[in-house]
This record gives C-alpha cells, sequence and structure tokens, in this order.
C-alpha cells in the first residue's frame, strides 16, 4: 500500500492511497499522473455548473431575444380596421355566430343575438373585404411566430 499525493492545477491537493501490487498500482500512477494535469473534481463539478448556468441564462437570453423580434414584427405587421357596419361594431356585445347569410340577388344579413340585420351590398362587401384582410392578417402574424420558433 502506498499513498500518492496529487495536486491539482486548480492548486487543492488530495491523498490517494493505492492497494495492490504489480501492474495495477502502475497504471494508477499514470492516473494521478494524468489527474495532476486536471483541477480537482470539486472545482471540474463547480465549473460544469458553471457553465449548464452560462448555457442556460444565454437560452433565455436568446427566447427573449427572439420573443422581442416576433413582437417587433407583429406590432409592424398593420392590422386591418374594422368597418363600422360589421356586426361586431354595430352591435357590441351581442353573440353573431360569424356568418352571413343570403346571395347577390337577394341581398346580405347576419343575425345578432337571434335578431336579422340587413347588410347593403356595400357593406357586404367591406366585411368580406375585412374578412380577406384579417385571414392575410393572421397569416402574417403566424409566419412571424414561426420564423423565430
Ligand atoms: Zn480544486
Amino acid at each position: 500500500m502506498a499513498q500518492y499525493w496529487i495536486s491539482h492545477t486548480c492548486g487543492h491537493s488530495r491523498t490517494i492511497q493505492i492497494y495492490g501490487k504489480g501492474t495495477e498500482p502502475q497504471r494508477k500512477i499514470e492516473w494521478f499522473e494524468w489527474c495532476e494535469t486536471q483541477e480537482c473534481p470539486q472545482c471540474c463539478a463547480a465549473k460544469e455548473r458553471e457553465i449548464e448556468a452560462a448555457k442556460r441564462s444565454e437560452d433565455k437570453r436568446k427566447a427573449a431575444e427572439a420573443q422581442v423580434i416576433v413582437e417587433t414584427k407583429i406590432a409592424g405587421i398593420p392590422k386591418p380596421s374594422r368597418p363600422s357596419c360589421h356586426p361586431r361594431e354595430a352591435h357590441p356585445g351581442c353573440h353573431w355566430n360569424g356568418k352571413y347569410y343570403g346571395n347577390d340577388n337577394y341581398g346580405y344579413r347576419y343575425y345578432a343575438d337571434g335578431v336579422s340585420y340587413p347588410l347593403s351590398d356595400d357593406d357586404y362587401k367591406a366585411c368580406m373585404d375585412y374578412r380577406k384582410a384579417m385571414d392575410v392578417y393572421n397569416t402574417q402574424i403566424e409566419q412571424a411566430k414561426k420564423a423565430v420558433a
């Protein structure tokens, strides 16, 4: 049995007992010599924790940065303004199923809280234009979110 004194590169040192005979202790001594080129296990572990923590905060920073990019992009996309003839504008707070009924010959109407309201052709067109504009808007929002995801 022999004692081996390892001084690590971090300045810490420790004593290790070597048991046995033959080539086995020799291999251990080689390993101990390699240990001397390293920091002690505590310092290695501390360094790993530090790297992990740095990686986590870097990930957080990147996520926050991506979030800002998305928000800036979204803020830059002009949101279509709802025409005043739109069911939600004309009857705020009322239940509307999101549907328009009718055709070009007989005109269009919608139901708010079960009451039928007619839409002039121009108003219907304005509501349809708004619907299309909102589709485009929502697609742009989705794309902005996906671009950084
Ligand atoms: Zn150390």
